[in-house]
């Protein structure tokens, strides 16, 4: 029985599942494995009516292979060290998963947000990044956080100031966090990243005409029907790219409910409606269903657990229906639930790769930190009148006038369009090579999952073999 593990176990356990599939030694398997380092900060805050609280945070270092490490920060009363590590983990292997530089990392502070005041919660933030900036848990070589469940771009506008009072005099010190806001050195497309990044593989997964016969479907993922499990930032750009392929969302789950309509829902008008309302509760056009957790057992093509880690497990495994499962959240299938469902042929597309746009693009905005320079800045116009005067020589060679269609929106590729253009490259070419992985083994052998494992486990054991350290 694998109830009893702790979520760190239970990333191991999938790490041992497909350790077995290299042969590297027991000691560099087990260096890959472990928490390279981990510390524990508590602190304490003043309270908007003066009472001072023990703020409880952690910062997970897991791989330090590639320097820096990184990984989000999440605010959530569910934080504790164990589960800080097991996400730390899961970020060293999604990052060598989608070919990014870095070891991973995790950190978190065990809070309910929506029991804070704006000005406690900047207290708090501020506060964690002293601490981690004192334990040298941060900064652009060492370690580089960035938004997770319970954060976003504010916390890490509130993370960069703090660092850059700390250390006035470091030219790279906006490179210290991503997942910032764009005014405050920001890339273009890093919000909506995870979710482009999920339907972007997602795209890439459902084009192989085999594999979606197996699952008991058609290619493409035009009139595909969808069940969203969270509604955050990840759930809902998700929502928004799948509409654009024309995927048909029939039931959008958030923590105090859920609502189903066969027929489709209108992400966009969901969206305002919890703007306006506070929550999706009495939302028009939809059943509305009280357990969210009732959503996961669905009549579905798609699932897709966008929330927290734990949700498919061995207690609900035998009433889920979907055909593929699509993990956007980290961890949200145990390992148990996985070989269930791997025996009946569900399609699971595993975190480690899935979930890999947000740290991609946060890869871009590093690097556009570090050159101190907005991707596209220096060849947009170039580009531009190259081709332009590319299509005034087809003009005159052929005698032939193109029409402003024909000619269509002549301009070099801006920020927005590289950006998208490297996240997409980025989960096509993972995505291939994972699945090479997994004709090379055999498909009924051995799933994505162990598939993308065993190319992280390749990537990283390679990295420790050129430091000279193993033989
Ligand atoms: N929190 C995101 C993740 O779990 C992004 C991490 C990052 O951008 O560093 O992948």
């Amino acid at each position: 029985m694998t109830q009893d593990l702790s979520f760190f176990d239970k990333v191991n356990l999938n790490f041992d599942k497909a350790a077995r599939y290299t042969d590297y030694p027991k000691g560099l398997l087990e260096q890959i494995k472990v928490c390279n380092s981990s510390c524990h900060f508590t602190f304490p805050v003043k309270r908007d009516d003066g009472t001072i609280i023990t703020i409880h945070g952690w910062r997970a270092e897991h791989s330090h292979h590639n320097l820096p490490t990184k990984g989000g920060i999440r605010y959530s009363t569910l934080v504790n060290e164990d589960e800080i590590m097991a996400l730390a983990a899961l970020m060293t292997y999604k990052c060598a998963v989608v070919d990014i530089p870095f070891g991973g990392a995790k950190g978190g502070i065990q809070l309910d947000r929506s029991d804070y005041s704006e000005s406690e919660l900047e207290r708090i933030t501020r506060r964690y990044t002293y601490e981690l900036i004192q334990k040298n848990y941060i900064g652009p070589g060492i370690d580089v956080p960035a938004p997770d469940f319970g954060t976003s771009e504010q916390e890490m506008a509130w993370i960069l100031d703090t660092y850059l009072t700390m250390s006035p005099d470091k030219l790279d010190a906006i490179a210290c966090v991503t997942g910032k806001p764009i005014e405050q050195n920001g890339i273009q497309g890093r919000r909506e990243a995870t979710g482009r990044g999920v339907v972007f593989g997602l795209e890439e997964v459902c084009s192989y005409e085999e594999d979606m016969k197996r699952a008991g479907l058609s290619p493409g993922l035009r009139g595909k029907t969808v069940v969203l499990q969270g509604f955050g930032n990840v759930g809902y750009n998700a929502a928004k790219y799948l509409s654009e392929y024309e995927a048909e969302i029939i039931c959008i789950a958030e923590a105090d409910g859920a609502i189903y309509n066969p027929n489709g829902l209108d992400f966009e008008k969901v969206a305002t409606f919890r703007a306006e309302n506070g929550s999706i509760r009495h939302y028009p056009d939809a059943t509305f269903i009280e357990n969210p957790n009732d959503c996961l057992e669905l009549e579905c093509d798609i699932l897709i657990p966008a929330a927290l880690e734990n949700q498919l497990t061995a207690e609900n495994v035998n009433r889920i229906k979907a055909k593929i499962i699509a993990e956007a959240a980290n961890g949200p299938t145990t390992a148990e639930a996985n070989e269930i469902l791997q025996e009946r042929g569900v399609l699971i597309i595993p975190d480690t790769y899935l979930n890999a746009g947000g740290v991609t693009v946060s890869y871009f905005e590093w690097l556009r930190n570090l050159s101190h320079v907005g991707f596209g800045r220096l060849g947009r116009r170039y580009e531009e009148s190259a081709f332009n005067a590319m299509l005034h020589f087809i003009e005159q060679a052929t005698g032939y006038q193109l029409t402003d269609d024909e000619r269509g929106p002549v301009h070099g590729a801006d920020e927005q369009a590289l950006v998208n253009s490297g996240l997409q490259d980025t989960m096509v070419n993972a995505y291939q090579e994972i699945r090479e992985i997994q004709l090379e083994h055999g498909k009924d052998k051995i799933d994505i999952r162990t598939a993308a494992y065993i190319k992280a486990i390749h990537k990283i054991a390679q990295s420790y073999m050129q430091l000279g350290i193993f033989p």
